[in-house]
Formats: structure tokens, C-alpha cells, sequence
């Protein structure tokens, strides 16, 4: 009997640990996206595509849909060049949407002697990583809302893809059931408030922190920005979905009072901190997983500005 117990107790931490994102995991991930081998992923370059095409083959493993058409790579064009941002669905109990985006670009390479290779680990392979872990979580699960997953490109030059994107009418159908975005924007450090945390942009704006952190597991927690007067929430991707009234904020960890690493060649894996990363990304799905459409429907204030 007690052996009985036992075992079925080993299976049960097996199943419950199954479901886990590993560490090893959201490093292979980060670890790809930010290598040498991707030349800092800069739009309109070989390696730019490259990296949309790994993570639609990431999009494929982990059981997502098409957002459109017959790929996952959903082409857009800038003054007459072409780019591809990637976008992947997970069809839940709801028609309701929950959004989850970064952006895969960076600034690619610079003319300096020895390192000039900007990997741009923190800025964004770490979000790309964050979404990709969401989405490899609920792999085998049937969440309550229905999940979209975007891969921006061309968020350095000005936030093309996000913009394209968000345009795209082929997409409508999920825009208009889309009940929150949630933008990973350098999640790579561990935040000021230690781990298992992160601030989110535009915290007045809506009261979708307060729905998140009411639901929170495993001691996760949703800060204010602390860098208001930078104004982050109107400067990142979220903001071409904000544009749409619908809520978009993005997530970050990074200090910005002294992130030496922001655009420059050290932003590289070294700067990671993958415990930190692997927590967020487990307790991020396991909140994820208790919202439905009656307990998260977040709504904005009047304080926000959609133009
Ligand atoms: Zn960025």
C-alpha cells in the first residue's frame, strides 16, 4: 500500500513537472536567438529571416495554427522592402483571445574592432523566448481563452511589424475577440524588486495589473513602471495595438536607470539570468491558465491616450 502511495505520488510530481518549461529549454531558445551565428537579427538580413523561420519552426513544435493563410510567416512591406513578422494561434474553450508578443529584430552589427555583433539577448530574444515558453507550456493543455503568439519584426527601426500587423485585416477576426495583449520587452534581469517580478508600462492605464495579480501563483507579481516619465508605454509595440483600443501593455524587467547593456554588444547571454527567466515563464502560464472570460475582461481608464 505504501509503495503504491509512493508511486503514484512520483507520477504525480512527474506529471506536474512534465507540464514545467525547463531552464535547459528557455536557454537553447535565448541561447539561438542571441548567438553569433544571427548577427545581432537586424531587418532586411539573411540572418533577420533566419531567425523568423526558427521560430516558426518553434511555433510548429508547439502545436500552434496559422493566424492566416498556409505559414506562419506573414509577410510585410516597408518602402518597397520585404519582412516577415511570425504569428501563431492556440484555439482555447473561449473564442476570446489573450495576445502574446515581442519583438525577434535587433540592431545587428556595429564597425567596432573585436565584438561588434549586437546579440541583443535582454532586448528582445528574451521576450521571443518568454512567448515561445507560454506557448510550449500549454502545448498539451486547453486553456480557457484562446492564445495568439506574434513575433514582431522591425521594432528598431520604428515598429514596422508591430504596425503591419496590426493593420493586416486577414487578422480581424482575432483583433476583434482580442481581450488584452501582453508585450515582452526585455524580461532577461532580474527586476529591481527581485525575482519573480516585472513592472508593466502604462500601469494607470488599465486595470489589467490588478486582474493579473488578484490570479497571480507562486508569488508572481506585476509592478508599476518605475520609469513613467519615459513614457515606455507609447515607445514599444504594444502601442500599435493601443492605437486599436485594445489593451496592450508591455512586461519588462530591466532597470533602466543603469542598463549599460541596453544597445550594445555585451546585451549577450552572459547577462541572463535563467532561473529568473524559467520562474517567470512557469508562474506567467500558470496564471495565465486560471484567467477566463468572466474573472479578465480589463478595461482602460480615461487617462490613456489612443492616437
Ligand atoms: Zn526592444
Amino acid at each position: 500500500m505504501k509503495k503504491i502511495a509512493y508511486l503514484s505520488l512520483c507520477l504525480f510530481s512527474m506529471i506536474t513537472f512534465a507540464q514545467e518549461v525547463s531552464k535547459e529549454k528557455v536557454k537553447d531558445i535565448l541561447s539561438t536567438l542571441a548567438s553569433d551565428e544571427m548577427k545581432g537579427r537586424k531587418i532586411w538580413t539573411p540572418e533577420n529571416e533566419n531567425a523568423a523561420l526558427y521560430i516558426a519552426r518553434l511555433f510548429k513544435e508547439n502545436n500552434l495554427e496559422y493566424c492566416t493563410g498556409t505559414s506562419y510567416l506573414i509577410p510585410f512591406e516597408y518602402e518597397g522592402k520585404k519582412a516577415y513578422n511570425v504569428c501563431g494561434i492556440k484555439k482555447g474553450k473561449s473564442e476570446k483571445y489573450l495576445g502574446f508578443s515581442g519583438h525577434f529584430d535587433h540592431i545587428g552589427t556595429s564597425n567596432k574592432a573585436g565584438d561588434n555583433i549586437n546579440n541583443g539577448a535582454d532586448d528582445d530574444a528574451s521576450g521571443i523566448t518568454t512567448l515561445i515558453g507560454i506557448a510550449d507550456y500549454f502545448k498539451k493543455k486547453k486553456p480557457e481563452f484562446s492564445m495568439v503568439f506574434m513575433a514582431f519584426n522591425g521594432e528598431e527601426e520604428g515598429l514596422l511589424g508591430s504596425q503591419a500587423i496590426s493593420e493586416d485585416k486577414n487578422l480581424d477576426k482575432i483583433y476583434n475577440n482580442l481581450t488584452a495583449l501582453f508585450n515582452f520587452e526585455m524580461v532577461a534581469t532580474v527586476s529591481q524588486w527581485g525575482p519573480n517580478t516585472v513592472y508593466m508600462t502604462g500601469d494607470g492605464f488599465s486595470d489589467l495589473d490588478e486582474l493579473v495579480n488578484k490570479n497571480a501563483v507562486n508569488g508572481l507579481k506585476i509592478n508599476p513602471d518605475p520609469y513613467a516619465r519615459q513614457q515606455l508605454f507609447y515607445r514599444s509595440d504594444n502601442v500599435s495595438f493601443v492605437k486599436k483600443k485594445i489593451i496592450a501593455h508591455s512586461f519588462s524587467t530591466v532597470d533602466m536607470t543603469k542598463a549599460s547593456h541596453y544597445h550594445h554588444e555585451n546585451d549577450d547571454i552572459n547577462i541572463v539570468d535563467f532561473d529568473n527567466m524559467t520562474q517567470i515563464i512557469n508562474n506567467f502560464s500558470k496564471t495565465i491558465e486560471k484567467l477566463n472570460p468572466q474573472n479578465f475582461n480589463p478595461k482602460y481608464t480615461d487617462q490613456v491616450k489612443f492616437n
